[in-house]
């Protein structure tokens, strides 16, 4: 049996190498046709109206926030529990953040408390599908529609989750996919932006690479040298050889995702029967990426925290974290918020814990993780 299992493993392989071997080997380093390619077969994969490829996924978020035109004096909801990159890519525009409570059973933004903190100043709303299981997204959109507000997506974890049949992130007003090492698939760091509007996208385009727009002579040439800076942009764009390893992942995309699926069943099985956990809730009209697993600790019957297991799992080998620290929770936002108005971020934060998952993982690796889990769990049992 296997001694050490880390929280994640990349699945890189021979395709992988070559591809991006090509592109480096091609003589074009930055961004260019294979850059097109990729967002190409990415709005492909997921059905998607428009998909533009930049450096990260905060940086994704980003530029959908000022494209739309939120700046300073708007609101924008985001859930209190939520990687930071969803708030500060908010706090880059100039406009509010505003936090919602998290439902305990999804984890994902509470559509009460959502509709609790809309204001006349709420511009958007930007609801993160954690772990890859989709936020109630139909109440959400007609909370929106109904107040003109827009809705973004920080799909970071839901590459390959679907709701009501449908892949997220084609629905709303824009999406923001993340490609960093550990999501569904990575281009390293990366991400797309993905919106339904053309001329959101067209503004995107621009706006990854300074505003600089190229203009064709009559004969349909671009000068490079003799451009105009249209719009206020940023330094946002990334390069071919990602894009040519974001190809090769999108291939075995599928693949992965049942790879990781697969474990996961493992582990229910495995677990179905503990008294001391709860296993993720999927609603059953969602079929989630399974970016995470993450279960929660029965803390009313355990002696021992939530720190402290992922302490001894680590004594024993096991790579286990958490997701996420309530933002209120951090310098930057003590002042602004206060832990009593987030009931249910408070009980998660307490209870929850992210087991390893990865597409490459063998079933006797989750063997330890459980036995393991289990046998931390029943010497702390109260
Ligand atoms: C990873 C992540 C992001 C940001 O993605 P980067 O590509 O790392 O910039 C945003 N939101 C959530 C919830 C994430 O997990």
């Amino acid at each position: 049996m296997r001694k050490e299992v880390p929280f994640f493993r990349p699945f890189i392989g021979n395709e992988d190498v070559e591809e991006v071997l090509r592109v480096l080997k091609s003589g074009w380093l930055t961004t260019g046709a294979i850059t097109e390619k990729f967002e190409k077969e990415f709005c492909r994969s997921i059905g998607a109206g428009n998909c533009v490829f930049v450096n990260s996924g905060t940086a994704a978020l980003h530029l959908l926030l000022d494209a739309y035109g939120v700046g300073p004096g708007d609101e924008v909801i985001v859930p209190a529990v939520t990687f930071i990159a969803t708030a500060e890519a908010v706090e880059y525009t100039g406009a509010k953040v505003i936090l919602a409570d998290v439902d305990r059973e999804s984890m994902n933004i509470s559509v009460d408390d959502l509709a609790r903190k809309i204001t006349e100043r709420t511009k958007a709303i930007i609801p993160v599908h954690i772990a890859g299981v989709p936020c109630e997204m139909d109440e959400i959109m007609r909370i929106a529609k109904e107040r003109n507000i827009l809705v973004i997506e920080d799909a970071a974890h839901a590459f390959l989750s679907f709701y009501r049949g449908k892949h997220v992130g084609i629905s709303s007003d824009g999406a923001a996919f993340s490609f960093y090492a550990t999501k569904p698939i990575t281009t390293g760091e990366g991400g797309m932006v993905v919106t339904r509007r053309r001329e959101v996208a067209e503004l995107i385009r621009l706006k990854r690479l300074h505003g600089i727009k190229y203009e064709a002579d009559v004969n349909g040439d671009i000068k490079r040298w003799k451009y105009d800076v249209v719009t206020h942009g940023y330094k946002y764009n990334a390069t071919d050889f990602k894009a040519a390893l974001g190809i090769s992942q999108l291939k075995k995309a599928t693949l992965m995702k049942k790879m990781r699926k697969r474990e996961v069943e493992k582990y229910v099985e495995l677990l179905r029967d503990c008294e001391l956990i709860q296993l993720p809730v999927v609603p059953p009209h969602t079929d989630p990426s399974w970016h995470l697993f993450v279960v929660k600790l029965k803390v009313e019957k355990l002696t021992i925290s939530r720190d402290r297991v992922i302490e001894e799992l680590k004594k024993r080998g096991v790579g286990a974290s958490m997701h996420f620290i309530p933002l209120y929770r951090f310098s930057i936002y003590r002042d602004r918020f206060r832990e009593e108005d987030f009931p249910g971020a408070e009980f998660l934060f307490e209870r929850v814990i992210s087991l390893p998952l990865f597409p490459s993982m063998e079933d006797q690796e989750v063997e330890y993780v459980v036995k393991n889990l289990i046998d931390i769990l029943e010497a702390y049992r109260k």
